[in-house]
């Protein structure tokens, strides 16, 4: 089913210029930009962002990675695409994420592991609002649509 996906790329792929990589990585596997822009994240939007980890000791850590540039946001349409996309993104901890994923190929340490991905269809919805207005989304049709369903 076709479904939508939250996308941050993070300082650490800002700073090593990595941003234009990645978004081809996740353009060729067939994925529709529907929304893109680039924004500075504050205390606000990340205490909310990374609530499930406020107990962590590297939570401040996180956090003042995360503001440390501007990032680029993305929303991702596609079939499957939460699911796809975690894939190609591999693994929390880039050490342990497989070769030929984002983070398997490109990073090695924490918390730099370059992108953030929604991890489930509930968590996407709830993501893709808090950084996105309704209006910042973008509903098209590719013509090619029909090579990137599944029939
Ligand atoms: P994911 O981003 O893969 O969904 P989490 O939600 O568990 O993973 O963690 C959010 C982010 O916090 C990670 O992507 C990483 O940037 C950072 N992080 C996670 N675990 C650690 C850790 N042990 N030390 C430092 N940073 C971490």
């Amino acid at each position: 089913m076709s479904e939508k996906t939250l996308i941050l790329i993070k300082p650490d792929a800002m700073e090593r210029g990595l941003a234009g990589k990645i978004i081809n990585r996740l353009e060729d596997k067939g994925l529709k930009i529907v929304g893109m822009k680039m924004l500075q994240l504050d205390d606000a939007i990340l205490n909310e962002h990374y609530a499930h980890l406020k107990d962590k000791p590297f939570f401040q850590g996180i956090v003042n990675y995360m503001k440390s540039t501007p990032i680029i946001a993305m929303v991702l349409e596609g079939e499957g695409a939460v699911e796809v996309v975690r894939k190609i993104v591999g693994a929390t901890r880039p050490w342990e994420a497989e070769p030929g994923t984002i983070r398997g190929d490109l990073a090695i340490g924490l918390p730099g592991n370059l992108i953030h991905a929604s991890d489930s269809p509930e968590t996407a919805e709830t993501e893709i609002k808090r950084f996105f207005k309704e209006d910042e989304i973008f509903n098209w049709n590719r013509k090619l649509e029909y090579y990137f369903e599944r029939h």
